[in-house]
């Protein structure tokens, strides 16, 4: 970039704080985990004063784009670090069919299908890799294959990073050649200690002793990707005009998504642009629900028990651990929210709805939020009135093998219309 460009702006992050010992840093010190080594999570804290003296509701209107229109909220200094793949902006969709359906007056669908690799985590991995590009780091580093290994392939590819991501012996072959194919290097890694996950376990000792830039969707190895998914927050309350739903529908794995959703409101909060904040909701599979556990018994938030032997068809929320369910219990606490674990033929129920009533087509994790407004609606918790925004986090292309097992095989007829006629009284 020329010396002196203007958009060379310093960011507006006044301190990163460990939530585990308190230790403090400056953004300038590029701390992506806490010098203590000890799993604490360093929040990024802004000073909003000096935001909003060059972000106004007003500027933002006039903005493009998507996740970068908000680049004074972000933990990025230069915008010559950006690296991009036109994500965020996505769609708000005000249900008319499936609302009727599900006797709900006012529901969105807020479509994180549309986002370049297909999922959420796009956002994430946006800031992710720019922070990379920033520090000047060259490996990239994750314990995944799901959604967020393939948006940090996507992104290292696009800055021209290595990009190593460890995965589990028994991943499959689809997720890991579309690893492949956007040039990351995979390695299985076998299981040898029950309780602990070999990857997360891997990555530890790899940042540790070769100094790699760790990126997986966990704000405990990198917080900067955490601030990718507020985003989202922003969007939902722009697109609904500055009002504040009643209810936003979370599916929580990590429970990182749930903190950015929450960390998100509160900017707008401070920035005076809302004033107050929408009733959180997470969900998880009954088959994987360690923060849903946490919440309902109010578990300390820094002591959460992993879940034993996960088993749901929500392979994007399998993680038995939730590594920041502590601000995902704040956050629920903050905004008088619920969690609620829904069964899997709930969750592929909702994933049929939303294709066949709306024509989003969502992985079964894209579908957990619309299982659990489905719930809480049932249960009284939501009211038919209320004005409620599922967010649908992942595409259906990601697990094609799970809507193959949906249906039966279509007929094979011939190009006769006796044959076709015969075939449709048949079929009823
Ligand atoms: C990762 C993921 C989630 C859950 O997000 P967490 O931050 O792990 O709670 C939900 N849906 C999809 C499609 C995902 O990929
Ligand atoms: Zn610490």
């Amino acid at each position: 970039m020329a010396k002196g460009d203007r958009s060379e702006i310093m960011a507006y992050v006044t301190h990163l704080r460990c939530s585990r010992c308190g230790s403090e840093y400056r953004l300038e010190d590029g701390k992506v985990i806490c010098d203590r080594d000890d799993l604490g999570r360093l929040d990024i804290y802004y000073d909003y004063e000096a935001i909003s003296r060059t972000l106004t509701k007003e500027t933002l209107e006039e903005r493009r784009g998507g996740v970068w229109r908000y680049f004074e909220l972000l933990p990025v200094s230069r915008r010559s670090s950006i690296v991009s793949l036109g994500e965020g902006g996505t769609p708000m969709i005000r249900s008319e069919r499936l609302s009727k359906h599900l006797g709900l007056k006012n529901l969105y669908l807020k479509d994180e299908t549309r986002n370049p690799t297909a999922s959420f985590k796009d956002r994430s991995m946006t800031v992710g890799v720019s922070k990379a590009v920033e520090l000047g780091v060259k490996k990239t580093c994750t314990a995944s294959s799901g959604n967020a290994a393939a948006a940090l392939a996507a992104y290292s590819a696009k800055a021209g990073l290595e990009c190593y991501a460890f995965v589990l012996e028994e991943a499959s072959i689809g997720k890991i050649s579309q690893l492949q194919l956007y040039g990351a290097k995979v390695f299985r890694v076998r299981r040898v200690e029950e309780e602990v996950d070999p990857t997360v376990q891997l990555l530890r000792l790899v940042v540790k002793n070769y100094g790699w830039y760790p990126c997986p969707s966990f704000g405990p190895f990198n917080p900067y990707q955490v601030e990718g998914p507020k985003t989202i927050s922003y969007e939902i309350v722009e697109q609904l005009g500055w009002r504040i739903p009643d209810w936003i529908l979370i599916p929580t794995g990590s429970a990182c998504l749930l903190a950015g959703i929450w960390k998100g409101l509160k900017d707008y909060y401070e920035l005076g642009w809302i004033d107050h904040l929408p009733r959180l909701a997470a969900i998880q599979s009954t088959g994987n629900a360690p923060f849903v556990r946490a919440f309902k018994e109010r578990m300390d938030p820094m002591n959460i028990e992993p879940w034993r032997n996960p088993r749901t068809v929500a392979s994007g929320l399998m993680d038995p651990y939730p590594w920041d369910g502590d601000a995902g219990l704040i956050a629920l606490r903050e905004t008088d929210g619920v969690a609620e674990a829904v069964p899997d033929n709930l969750i592929l129920e909702a994933q049929k709805l939303l294709a066949s009533m709306e024509g989003v087509f969502a992985e079964p994790s894209g579908a957990a939020g619309l299982a659990g407004a489905m719930k809480l609606l049932e249960d009284g918790v939501i009211d038919p009135s209320d004005e409620v925004v599922v967010l649908v986090t992942g595409s259906g292309l990601k697990d094609p093998d799970i809507v193959k097992s949906m249906f039966a095989e279509p007929p094979t007829i011939g190009p006769s219309l006796e044959e076709f006629t015969r075939m449709l009284s048949r079929l009823g």
